[in-house]
């Protein structure tokens, strides 16, 4: 449900540490002779609209193109040979692909399927999965394409495992706010009191509805109905005259009345910045809600 952008040019550094390792010499010939028999099969076979891809434009392909090169690879009869899957998979994806320098050229810290958990890479570790969003047994060919792969954490890695799914964030036609949005309903007189008398529900197109359905997101939403209590209540405390009090008696402070709402609310209420905390479209789209319904006011 959040976008993810590759740093500039790190599409090119990640490609020469994926392909220009040295491996060591009694493999270099095996190796290189694998690469230039996939390239070749990739050249005869793999053709996008009279644009024949090399290996490397396969890597290296960007989100729209990778598209293309499932849907021609799914619809030809001839698939890859199986020593080349192998080579893919084995060789080049579990030992070669540079984990931690992808995690890091992406500069996440949320998982981008569900914005709960969080997903960093430390010292010589990543601290989560690496989905391909195009399954890597069915497309093997794009098994290391950068494109293709998204950093999750365990819980959506698990729960989509090799199913599809309609939306990547690496696909720029769509921002958070246009793909869904998180909503409330109360049912139960103590809900002030009991969280579980409040359930969250997810609005969405058709675009996002897969990735709701198979990621279990309404499910695994709801044990944060205790956010939405406390929204609630902090809602009702910090009432928008209240904020602007608060703003301007603690003048300089705040670098914006955005950042007043963050510290209050404990979450980030800009677009832009949904993945740098788990659960801030949900707390974004609960508050404005609130504070529509409450005072009238408009976040916005
Ligand atoms: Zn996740």
């Amino acid at each position: 449900m959040i976008p993810i952008y590759f740093k500039n040019g790190a599409v090119n550094r990640l490609y020469h540490l994926l392909l220009n390792v040295k491996p060591r010499q009694r493999s270099k010939v095996e190796y290189l002779k694998n690469i230039r028999a996939i390239n070749k099969w990739c050249l005869k076979n793999i053709s996008v609209r009279g644009k024949k891809y090399s290996f490397p434009d396969v890597i290296k392909a960007d989100y729209d193109e990778i598209v293309e090169i499932a849907n021609v690879y799914n619809s030809r009869r001839t698939k890859i040979p199986k020593k080349y899957k192998k080579f893919i998979i084995e060789t080049l994806y579990k030992q070669r692909f540079p984990r931690q320098e992808f995690v890091e050229e992406l500069q996440i810290t949320v998982c981008p399927y569900c914005n709960r958990n969080f997903v960093n890479s430390t010292y010589k570790r990543t601290m989560c999965d690496l989905d391909h969003f195009y399954d890597k047994e069915t497309y093997p060919i794009l098994a290391v394409s950068f494109h293709n792969l998204v950093p999750v954490c365990h819980a959506c890695n698990h729960a989509k495992a090799s199913k599809s799914i309609s939306y990547s964030p690496h696909n720029m036609k769509f921002n958070t706010d246009d793909l869904l949005s998180f909503d409330f309903f109360i049912d139960g007189m103590d809900f002030l009191s009991d969280n579980q008398q409040i359930g969250i529900e997810i609005d969405c197109g058709r675009e996002f509805a897969t990735n709701v359905r198979e990621l279990k997101l309404r499910e695994v939403y709801q044990i944060h109905s205790d956010i939405v209590q406390e929204c609630i209540k902090k809602a009702i405390m910090f009432n928008p005259k209240y904020m602007t009090d608060l703003f301007n008696t603690y003048n300089g402070l705040f670098e914006s009345e955005e950042e007043l709402y963050r510290i209050v609310f404990g979450n980030y209420m800009e677009e832009s910045f949904y993945g740098k905390r788990p659960l801030s479209k949900l707390t974004k789209d609960v508050l404005s809600k609130l504070l529509i319904e409450i005072y009238g006011f408009n976040m916005e």
